[in-house]
């Protein structure tokens, strides 16, 4: 799964001559390869026809999309050979990286591009197995390839292109990626920003780095504080303008964003919405004064949200709370105590220098002691990839304990 980028003419003409040969060699020996053909695709494959139509039609349906976020239609028709069975396919029908990275179960985005003063044109021919959305994540370099003349760094152009084989719908910001990787992100060690957005890196290195790379623009895509500025950097970064860097547009946000992309590793699931779970920066919190109340609105379907009571070690705080909520469309409502599984319950967590404690239980109403100095934040207990569809809102009033 990588991008190389060729920007000579000679090697584009080489290149189209071996690959002619090849294609005619390709139709003596292998009858099993078909071409197909699409409004943005023609694939060569060992795919059945109908199989070929199938991914076709899931192809185009992701270029929409991809064309749609970013603004841009495809630039020209994108070349894919598709090889479902290796043994119908010889070395001499591609080039001998794109035979080394499917011969290994992967694929690579072969982009050319002529340069004339600062007119450009660039051809992106994709080398992949037909499984794991493997050509759906090499057609994403193609358009980028093609639309803008460069992928952008690595973990901006393997993590997009990621995006772009899990992508659902143009309103879609739910994780859909296989379980396996999920599985991979939530066990193992925790990578850094600093370590993931790292220049030095390579492409095609392995599937472990490329779920990472996608968890940083997952977040980033879809998070309601970083989104808006994340598709003008992804296009600056493509047109290759100096000075921008992640660091250049994200460097003031970086421990915001590395404690929400924590938060999302550790909580996400199939399901799992970042949007609804993004971090509330912005509500302003005050210690209590007085016996004056603080009253604020809780959604049923988002993460945790602001409480505005900025809470003190070892004081006692009282709550009650009014309304009622649902843990599904139209579902069964319910009071703050929730149900009797414990969900629907409103819970607790206090915010302090970038760590949270333990989350803790509230209700209906009651009293609870801070466990330590921060700000307090709520939500209504489910588990976080099912918080989707809840519906309703509680009203939370928080007061000094007498
Ligand atoms: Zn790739």
């Amino acid at each position: 799964m990588r991008t190389k980028l060729i920007a000579l003419l000679i090697c584009e003409l080489i290149f189209w001559n071996c690959l002619n040969q090849s294609t005619i060699l390709a139709q003596e020996r292998a009858s099993q390869i078909r071409e197909s053909r699409s409004k943005n695709f023609v694939m060569r494959s060992d795919l059945s026809a109908e199989e070929s139509q199938e991914l076709l039609k899931r192809l185009e349906t992701m270029l929409d999309l991809v064309s749609k976020y970013w603004g841009k239609k495809n630039a020209g028709i994108i070349e894919m050979y598709v090889v479902k069975d290796l043994s119908v396919w010889s070395p001499d029908m591609m080039p001998a990286n794109a035979w080394q990275s499917v011969s290994t179960g992967g694929g690579l985005t072969i982009t050319q591009k002529r340069s004339l003063g600062r007119v450009w044109q660039a051809k992106a021919v994709v080398y992949a197995i037909a499984d794991r959305g493997t050509p759906q994540h090499e057609a994403v370099h193609a358009y980028c390839g093609q639309a803008f003349g460069s992928t952008g760094p690595v973990w901006y152009s393997e993590g997009m292109a990621e995006i772009g084989k899990y992508w659902a719908g143009p309103d879609d910001k739910t994780v859909h990626c296989d379980p396996y990787v999920i599985k991979y992100l939530k066990t193992s060690p925790y990578k850094p920003l600093q370590e993931l957005v790292d220049r030095d890196q390579f492409t095609g290195d392995s599937w472990q780095n490329y779920a990472w790379r996608w968890t940083l623009c997952h977040l980033l895509g879809f998070n309601e504080n970083y989104s808006q500025r994340f598709k003008p950097l992804g296009l600056a970064l493509m047109s290759e303008q100096p000075r921008i860097s992640f660091a250049a547009v994200y460097g003031t946000m970086a421990k915001e964003i590395e404690f929400e992309h924590k938060m999302f590793v550790e909580n996400m699931d199939v399901g799992y919405r970042v949007d609804l779970c993004s971090w509330d920066w912005r509500t302003k919190f005050q210690p209590l004064r007085g016996s004056r109340a603080s009253s604020v609105k809780i959604k049923a379907d988002h993460g945790w949200q602001a409480s505005r009571l900025e809470v003190t070690a070892g004081e006692r705080y009282s709550y009650s709370t009014n309304g009622e909520w649902t843990l599904e469309e139209d579902g069964e409502e319910f009071t703050a105590d929730g149900n009797d599984t414990g969900d629907g319950r409103l819970i607790g967590v206090i915010f302090n220098d970038y760590e949270l404690t333990k989350p803790f239980e509230l209700g209906t109403d009651g009293t609870f002691e801070a466990e330590c100095d921060g700000k307090l934040y709520v939500r209504c207990r489910e588990d976080w990839s099912k918080i989707a569809d809840n519906e309703g809102t509680i009203t939370l009033k928080l007061q000094a304990a007498r």
